[in-house]
């Protein structure tokens, strides 16, 4: 381990979420170094008193001190918000209403910090925790000012500065506070990205189960539940228009067999070629899907002359070429849909087809009466 990594883990520790609330401290202890330089600046200046400032900068070591040990050694890891941010951003916030008291006509500046303390808040903090903060940035600001016109003699140094003084502190006091709403700002933008990405492998995922939940697993083509939901949509639509459909149930012939002969492997494929092979000599209005096992399901919306032409297609297109060495048969029961007749009652009627079909020797259809 390199002794700079050995540094780290003896200032941060090696818990991950540690670190990061100890980097968050290090942000602003970087705003309250900066503002510290600022003020110090003001002693030369001739606009701050000494004491006062010798004051303030012991109540912002204490903060940071404190604040760090705490955040360091885990023992704010008992709170909701391991990170105190309230507690952390009410410091500052007495830091800044301080300084504006102290700081003579430098008083502006001072108040620039009060951006990164929102920003902080913005993160974590609930609403009742954020009013608080408002309460304390407004409240100590107004006992600053009604303290400077009560009591004017805590702030000795008061002579006027030029403007371009003032400009130039405040320029300085920006350059300290950019850099951490900076970071903020680049940490806010990065949890956009996260959620963006969370809610695209979301609706990726939803489509995938959108897809599972209508579509047959081996096959890839319909499945039972949603040949069953357009069965009931054409019954609904034939209610309203007269519309004639016909359903065929299709079950392949001898098809144990095959996977007695080949093997389930084989079978499995045989049953793919057949859903493939079938499918593609449909009208784009014909459905087939997978009603189970080695039986298949076709909704088509025509009358039985043309069903049957449907059928006979799909014959030639199953026969030879779902499995190199072996013709597949299918036999099959066709209905046409009465008016006013039940999807169940319709498929009952395909079914007694299919197996008269069956008895009548297989490779056939057979329609119902
Ligand atoms: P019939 O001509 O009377 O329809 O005879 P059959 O052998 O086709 O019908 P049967 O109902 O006796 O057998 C169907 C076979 O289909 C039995 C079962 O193991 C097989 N099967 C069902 N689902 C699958 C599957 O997903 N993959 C494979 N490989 N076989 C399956
Ligand atoms: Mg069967
Ligand atoms: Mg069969």
């Amino acid at each position: 381990m390199s002794a700079h990594s050995r540094v780290l883990d003896v200032l941060g520790g090696r818990d991950p979420r540690r670190r990061l609330r100890l980097v968050q401290w290090l942000i602003a202890s970087a705003v309250y170094v900066g503002a510290a330089t600022l003020l110090i600046t003001g002693v030369g200046q001739g606009w701050m008193n000494t004491s006062a400032l010798m004051l303030w900068l012991g109540f912002v070591l204490a903060v940071l001190v404190v604040g760090y040990a705490a955040l360091r050694s885990g023992w704010t890891e008992r709170f909701r918000d391991p990170s105190v941010t309230v507690w952390q951003l009410s410091m500052g916030v007495i830091a800044v209403n301080w300084g504006y008291l102290i700081c003579g006509p430098m008083r502006t500046s001072a108040l620039f910090p009060i951006m990164v303390i929102f920003a902080f808040g913005a993160f974590t903090l609930r609403w009742r925790e954020i009013a608080w903060v408002t309460v304390l940035a407004v409240s100590s600001l107004v006992a600053a000012v009604a303290a400077r016109a009560l009591y004017p003699q805590w702030v000795p140094a008061q002579g006027e500065v030029a403007p371009l003084r003032v400009d130039i502190n405040n320029v300085l006091m920006l350059i300290v506070v950019l850099p951490a709403l900076a970071v903020i700002a680049a940490r806010l933008s990065n949890l956009r990205q996260k959620l963006r990405d969370q809610r695209e492998a979301l609706s990726r995922a939803l489509a995938e189960v959108e897809r599972l939940a209508v579509s047959d697993e081996l096959t890839g083509i319909a499945n039972r539940r949603s040949m069953r939901s357009l069965l009931e949509h054409h019954v609904a639509l034939s209610a309203r228009h007269v519309m004639p459909f016909c359903v065929a149930i299709l079950d392949i012939d001898h098809f144990k067999t095959v996977n007695d002969e080949l093997g389930h492997a084989a079978g499995d494929e045989v049953l793919k070629a057949f859903a493939r092979r079938a499918s593609e000599t449909l009208r784009s209005s014909d459905v087939l899907g997978r009603w189970g096992g080695e039986e298949f399901v076709l909704v088509m919306p025509c009358d039985l002359e043309a069903a049957r032409r449907v059928l006979e297609r799909t014959h030639r297109a199953v026969f030879s070429s779902c499995y190199p060495s072996r013709p597949i048969t299918f036999s099959a029961g066709v209905a046409q849909h009465h008016p006013e007749e039940s999807a169940d009652h319709l498929l009952s009627r395909a079914d007694l087809a299919l197996y008269r079909a069956k008895r009548s020797g297989r490779n056939r259809y057979v329609e119902a009466g």
